[in-house]
């Protein structure tokens, strides 16, 4: 639509596309409205929507993924949750243990990451781990218990939801639900998450492309949830010496193809706690929104992923690292 299109002109163009038995579904910038419009294009008379009032241009979207492409919406994708704002230029830092294990963990960790400028507590809760055998996570207990503490301390919260049946619990007491790599493509899952009112951090798949990660961004926006967040957290090369191969490349891409915010998780990509740090650097150079972090008090003794998990000193040092290299390239790091 053009700038400063009026209310009427947009819900006229609305009906006459759901007339037709189209799905419109307005984006809305700070510029301007566009309206991308689902469905068999055989329907549509291009020269006649041209014509309707304050038009600016029709446009055909080639990507397979439409409401996530940047030839939808130009504009940057800016998600606000209580107050903390991903994707407006300023790098966001999410930190905290892989697991929340017990009370006292949780929140000496919580306490750490705070003092150090985090704005989000991560934690799982609902783990999703390689054997049936390995620790499960505290689930609803675990979730309440971060709820606390965090307000306590006053973070924003994430966790992982693993499956369809626990949207509505993690709903209940976390900010923003986590979608792991290994349910990137569970689109039922994408689904529900997309007929929620909180934002969705969606990492890769370890064996994703970049259009399939595009793609299912695409499932939750989809549905009406437009606050998707996407995140690298490395893929399956043959490489052994890192858990995963972390390519920085995806930042620059995919924010070359989409508007939405994309962050970097080092502490999956590399599964070395000495590489997290130089990796965490590199993606806020590469451009990334932000970065999701494992921060434990005490690593050796974590029931998961403590090898690739900062002490608390590790990623005070990170942080303090992180502000001149946001700087350098124009970006800032304003501490919680
Ligand atoms: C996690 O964040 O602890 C996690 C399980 O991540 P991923 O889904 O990227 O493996
Ligand atoms: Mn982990």
């Amino acid at each position: 639509m053009k700038k400063n299109a009026p209310e009427e002109h947009i819900q006229h163009l609305i009906d006459e596309l759901k007339d037709k038995g189209l799905e419109p579904m307005p984006l809305i910038g700070t510029e301007r409205v566009v309206i991308a419009v689902i469905g068999d294009e055989r329907i549509l008379s291009v020269r006649h929507l041209s014509s309707m009032p304050s038009v600016s241009k029709v446009m055909p979207i080639l990507h397979p993924y439409k409401l996530v492409s940047r030839e939808t919406k130009h504009e940057n994708t800016i998600i606000e949750v209580k107050g903390v704002k991903i994707g407006n230029g300023e790098v966001v830092v999410m930190a905290g243990p892989c697991s929340i294990e017990n009370h006292e963990q949780l929140l000496s960790a919580a306490r750490a990451v705070k003092n150090s400028g985090a704005h989000i507590l991560r934690g799982g809760a609902f783990k999703p781990r390689t054997s049936p055998h390995s620790f499960q996570g505290m689930g609803e207990e675990g979730l309440k218990m971060m709820k606390e503490i965090a307000d306590d301390v006053g973070l924003v919260t994430i966790s992982e939801v693993l499956d369809t049946r626990h949207v509505e619990v993690v709903h209940d007491h976390v900010d923003i639900f986590q979608v792991g790599a290994r349910n990137m493509q569970n689109f039922e899952l994408l689904k529900e998450l997309g007929k929620s009112d909180k934002p969705v951090l969606l990492k890769r798949g370890a064996s994703a492309t970049i259009k399939e990660f595009l793609l299912a961004a695409e499932y939750v926006m989809s549905e009406g949830n437009h606050d998707v967040i996407l995140c690298e957290r490395g893929i399956r090369t043959f490489e052994t010496d890192t858990r995963n191969t972390l390519p920085l490349a995806t930042v620059p891409l995919v924010k070359k193809l989409s508007h939405l915010p994309i962050i970097v998780d080092p502490s999956h990509g590399v599964g070395v706690r000495d590489f997290v740090a130089p990796m965490s650097l590199a993606a806020i150079a590469a451009g990334a929104d932000g970065l999701i972090i494992e921060v434990h008090p005490n690593p050796e003794k974590a029931l998961t992923d403590g090898d690739q998990s900062l002490t608390t000193e590790q990623f005070a040092k990170l942080m303090d690292d992180l502000g001149p290299v946001a700087k350098a390239i124009g970006r800032s790091l304003n501490l919680h």
